[in-house]
C-alpha cells in the first residue's frame, strides 16, 4: 500500500470566525449597513469574496483591496457580497466548471489545474461553497427585510453566520443546516514560477494561479528520488526502469495535454496520440514532426545514443530477465556485449541517464511553454 494514501482525501475543517451583519437606521429613518467578519482561533484564516445574485448564484469575484480601502464594486446595482472563508490550513476548495474535477489553492485561481481552462471563482465554486453562499444571502436578505421593517431610527441589530459551529463540526457526526469544509488531495506543491499552493488530485498540473505545468518541478523530485535509492545501495536495474516509467508517465500527460489544447491534423493527432512512449527515437521523432518540439535540443549526438540504447537496456531488464539477445544487439548497436550474457548497470552509467532525462523534461517543458504561455503573476 502506498503509504501516501492515509493523507490522501481527509476532511479539512472550515477556519470558523463570525460573520455579523451589522443594521442600523439613522435619525431620518435610512438604513445603513455593513458587514463585519471575526474570529479567535488558532488555526490559518483567508477569505475570499464573490459578488451573487438574490438566488444565490454567484457571478464574479468580490477583492478586498485592503484595510481601510473600499471593496472591488459590483458588475451590476442589486449584486449582494459575500464573503467566503478558507479552511482551516488556510486554502480554498475549488470545483472546474469545465471538467468537474476538485482541487484546493488560493483564493483566487486563474486556471483549472486539470483541463487548464481560463476562470475566476466564481466559475469554480465548490458544491458546498455554492450551498453557502445561498445560505448567507437567504440571511442577510431576510434580516435586511427585518431591519427595514421592523428597526427604530437610531436603532442598532446585528445578525450573525456563526462558522465557528461550522468549524466544530468537523469532528462531529452531527452538522449545522449548512456544511463547509474541504478535502485534501493528493499533490500539495507551491509553483516553482509563481510561488502559489496547489492540491490537485493525481501529481501532474497546471499551477492554479500562473497555469504554468508542474511537470518537470515534478519530474526533477522524482529524479532526485531514484538517485538517493541508488546513492543507498538500490537496485541499479529498478532505478534505469524507473527512469523510462516516469519518462513514460512525463510524455504521456504531456501529449494529453498537446491533444486537449492544440487543434491538430487527424495524421498528427493518431501518431502523437496511440504510440507507447518506451521507444526514444519515435517519440524524439514524433514531437520533431507533429509539434516543432526538439527533446533532445542542445545535445551531443553521443548523449542522445546512449540514452536510446538505454531505453533498450531497460526493455531487456523488462522484458528478457536482463539476458542479451539478438534483438537488443541490433536495436541498440551494442556491440560490447554478446548474446546470453546477463546486463548489469553500473551507478554511473543510471546517474548519466537520469541527467540526459532531466534536460528532455526541461526542454520538453520550456517548449510547452512557448505553445501554451502561461500568465504573469505577482508572487504571494
Ligand atoms: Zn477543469
Ligand atoms: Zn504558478
Amino acid at each position: 500500500m502506498n503509504a501516501g494514501q492515509n493523507i490522501d482525501f481527509k476532511e479539512v475543517g472550515h477556519c470558523g470566525g463570525k460573520i455579523t451583519f451589522i443594521f442600523r437606521k439613522d435619525g431620518n429613518g435610512q438604513l445603513l449597513s455593513s458587514i463585519k467578519w471575526a474570529s479567535q482561533r488558532p488555526n490559518p484564516a483567508a477569505l475570499a469574496g464573490v459578488y451573487a445574485l438574490d438566488n444565490g448564484l454567484a457571478v464574479c469575484p468580490l477583492f478586498f483591496a485592503g484595510l481601510g480601502q473600499p471593496w472591488s464594486p459590483p458588475p451590476f446595482q442589486g449584486c449582494v457580497p459575500v464573503i467566503i472563508g478558507s479552511d482551516s490550513e488556510g486554502h480554498f476548495g475549488h470545483k472546474c466548471s469545465n471538467c468537474d474535477r476538485y482541487w484546493r489553492s488560493n483564493p483566487y485561481p486563474n486556471f483549472c489545474p486539470y483541463c487548464g481552462v481560463a476562470l475566476q471563482i466564481s466559475s469554480c465554486l465548490s458544491d458546498a461553497q455554492k450551498t453557502y453562499v445561498g445560505h448567507y444571502v437567504k440571511t442577510l436578505n431576510d434580516a435586511t427585510e427585518s431591519a427595514l421593517s421592523g428597526l427604530a431610527p437610531n436603532e442598532q441589530k446585528e445578525v450573525e453566520i456563526d462558522l465557528d459551529s461550522v468549524a466544530d463540526a468537523v469532528a462531529s457526526p452531527e452538522k449545522p443546516d449548512f456544511y463547509l469544509s474541504e478535502e485534501s488531495q493528493q499533490k500539495k506543491f507551491h509553483c516553482y514560477r509563481c510561488g502559489h499552493f496547489n492540491d490537485v488530485l493525481g501529481r501532474y498540473a497546471y499551477c492554479s494561479t500562473c497555469g504554468v505545468r508542474n511537470d518537470s518541478q515534478i519530474a526533477s523530485e522524482e529524479i532526485e528520488e531514484i538517485r538517493n535509492s541508488i546513492n543507498n545501495g538500490g537496485s541499479l536495474s529498478t532505478a534505469l526502469r524507473s527512469g523510462v516509467a516516469l519518462f513514460d508517465s512525463f510524455i504521456r500527460q504531456f501529449v494529453e495535454q498537446i491533444l486537449h489544447l492544440v487543434p491538430m491534423t487527424p495524421r498528427r493527432r493518431n501518431q502523437l496520440g496511440k504510440q507507447a512512449f518506451h521507444d526514444l527515437k519515435f517519440v524524439r521523432e514524433s514531437f520533431q514532426d507533429c509539434l516543432d518540439i526538439t527533446l533532445c535540443r542542445d545535445m551531443s549526438a553521443t548523449d542522445i545514443t546512449y540514452a536510446e540504447k538505454m531505453f533498450h537496456r531497460r526493455h531487456l531488464h523488462e522484458h528478457k530477465g536482463s539476458i542479451v539477445d539478438q534483438k537488443y544487439i541490433n536495436d541498440s548497436g551494442d556491440t560490447n556485449v554478446r548474446i546470453g550474457q546477463e546486463l548489469r548497470e553500473t551507478r554511473e552509467d543510471v546517474h548519466r541517464f537520469l541527467s540526459i532525462l532531466s534536460r528532455m523534461f526541461n526542454n520538453a517543458h520550456e517548449q510547452f511553454n512557448s505553445i501554451i504561455p502561461p500568465a504573469d503573476i505577482d508572487k504571494p
